[in-house]
């Protein structure tokens, strides 16, 4: 089964509409073979869509539900009006600050999927769970509790994203990231059967121009969730060439 890779870039709380001329600069580079998309801060989503017209634009998170009382959140309707095409779920960052449930996970990708917006789902293990011998379990663990129902590979994607990787420079080997990548995809087997064997595995953490390569090749390695070196066209586009 050959998958098209997925280079998806997450801005996390950074940038302006300054910044947006990065996104211009990586648009016009242009993907090649690989599909290339972008989650910046909510505020941006407009103004990036106008910028880039026809680029997938995303955001960073969404609420469950469909409208009310939920003063600051933002639906699915509210971010694919806004121009957004998919939505990042589940990043360890929110799963951390907002204390994000994988049942609460589950729930956001669903929401997307009835707008029609595609998600990736993040995934991965602490170091304290890494180093307990853990992290196996627990990234199959989250995967079981926060698939979505109707999973499906046209619209949802995973993220493997080690925590202790995220912003530190520092990457799993490329054994242990393709090892968890086939630890994912037997997970998804049991759980979607074939549809499993179509869904793209991305690797996130640290990501850069001089280990793309090496990670995105990896056994089961489907594509990368890219956030410090997201921010730039220098450095952003050697990873979509590396890919
Ligand atoms: P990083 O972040 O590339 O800056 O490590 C990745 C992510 O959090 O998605």
């Amino acid at each position: 089964m050959t998958r098209r890779k997925l280079v998806a870039g997450n801005w996390k709380m950074n940038g302006d509409r300054a910044a947006l001329a990065e996104l211009v600069a990586i648009a016009a580079a242009g993907a090649g073979a690989v599909d290339v998309a972008i989650a910046v801060p909510a505020t941006l989503i407009a103004p990036a869509v106008a910028l880039v017209p026809g680029f997938a634009i995303g955001g960073e998170d969404v609420h469950p539900a469909e409208t009310g009382a939920h003063t600051g959140c933002l639906s699915a309707a509210l971010l694919k009006e806004a121009g957004a095409s998919f939505c990042i779920v589940g990043h360890s960052e929110r799963r951390a600050d907002c204390y994000e449930t994988d049942a609460e996970v589950k729930a956001k990708a669903e929401a997307l999927h009835r707008h029609a917006m595609r998600a990736i789902l993040c995934v991965g293990e602490t170091l304290a769970q890494r180093d307990a011998g853990q992290a196996e379990a627990v990234v199959t663990g989250q995967i079981a509790a926060s698939l979505p129902e109707g999973a499906a590979a046209d619209w949802l994607s995973i993220a493997y994203e080690p925590v202790w990787a995220i912003g530190t420079g520092r990457t799993p080997t490329v054994a242990d990231v393709a090892a968890m990548h086939g630890a994912i995809r037997a997970k998804l087997r049991a759980l979607i059967g074939a549809e499993a064997d179509a869904m793209r595995i991305l690797y996130g953490g640290s990501v850069t121009a001089e280990n793309a390569a090496a990670l995105l090749h990896a056994g089961d390695v489907d594509g990368a969730l890219v956030g410090g070196a997201s921010l730039t066209a220098a450095k952003f586009v050697p990873i979509v060439a590396a890919a």
